[in-house]
């Protein structure tokens, strides 16, 4: 699914997650570990002041793990808790309680010091833009364990809490934000990553990105995926080259760019080329805004 954002769904977005913030001690933003800065709303830090958050690198299954170690340094030496994670097979969420624990030691020390023998256990809100994986890791912490608080009358919406252990609780629903694609590049990224509906933005232009990118990053996995003797300068002839050996084509024998658009993004995302990450830490471009 995907929302088409419109600034009066910004603003509403804005103001749940905004809301629910008063609910939580802690929050979890997720983001694609292989567009970590495309597939995060920037807004965030205005959005989320006052509490401590935890990046989660989600999809790490799919990413560079090279990279993605260079972006786990990148988070350290800012300062930024973060975690790689792939919330589909489960890797990576036991460290979540374990740095949220630390984060927020002093805070509970302190409820200890004022004589509460036992502390609640920590309340945290996984935030994200679409697709990328809150509902999944939602229902890999639950194993079921949805405590549901019950509908009450006169409260406008009860939240429900999902027990993840007894020391952490999770919002049953998460804090959704939109993603930030007036930058032609982020959205090529989104839309290349699958983020975003292909309907969006023109198939072709994103796999001319997508292209682009492999021949600059990842030149020998294009090579041996498309059994290219070397890769063509235009990206015209790459086209043309890849849709011949793919049987893309228009009745003549002319190249179906369009399907050949098509083929190399779902071959893409099906990590048919392998792993990929799409950016990395300390990129002029990804610090562009
Ligand atoms: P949401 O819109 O943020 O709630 O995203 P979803 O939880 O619906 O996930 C979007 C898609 O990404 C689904 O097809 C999931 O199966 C997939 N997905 C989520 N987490 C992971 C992961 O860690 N690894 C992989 N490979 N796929 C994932």
């Amino acid at each position: 699914m995907t929302i088409q954002w419109f600034p009066g769904h910004m603003a509403k977005a804005r103001r749940q997650v905004t809301e629910k913030l008063k609910l939580i001690d802690i929050v979890y933003e997720l983001v694609d570990a292989r567009i970590p800065q495309s597939s995060r709303n920037p807004m965030i830090d205005e959005i989320v002041t006052n509490k401590p958050r935890v990046v989660l690198l989600n999809k790490a299954d799919k990413a560079d793990k090279a990279i993605t170690n260079e972006w786990l340094r990148y988070y350290e030496e800012k300062g930024i808790a973060a975690i790689a994670i792939d919330a589909q097979s489960g890797k990576g969420l036991n460290q979540i309680l374990t740095v949220s624990k630390e984060l927020l030691k002093e805070k509970f020390d302190r409820m200890r010091a004022k004589g509460i023998k036992n502390p609640r256990a920590i309340r945290a809100m996984i935030v994200g833009i679409p697709n990328v994986g809150k509902s999944t890791l939602i229902n890999r912490l639950a194993h079921k364990n949805i405590a549901k608080t019950g509908d009450r009358p006169g409260v406008t919406q009860a939240q429900q809490w999902i027990k993840v252990g007894k020391e952490l609780e999770l919002l049953d629903t998460p804090g959704i934000l939109w993603p930030k694609f007036e930058d032609e590049l982020v959205g090529y990224k989104l839309a290349t990553t699958g983020a975003i509906k292909d309907t969006i933005l023109n198939l072709q232009d994103v796999a001319v990105y997508a292209l682009r990118f492999l021949t600059a990053s990842y030149p020998n996995r294009l090579q041996e995926r498309y059994d290219l003797p070397h890769i063509p300068e235009e990206i015209v002839d790459l086209f043309d080259e890849i849709g011949k050996r793919r049987g893309c084509l228009l009745s003549g024998g002319i190249i179906d760019y369009d399907k050949t658009a098509e083929l190399v993004l779902r071959e893409i995302r099906g990590d048919r080329l392998g792993v990929l990450t799409f950016e990395k830490p300390y990129e002029e471009k990804v610090e562009a805004e």
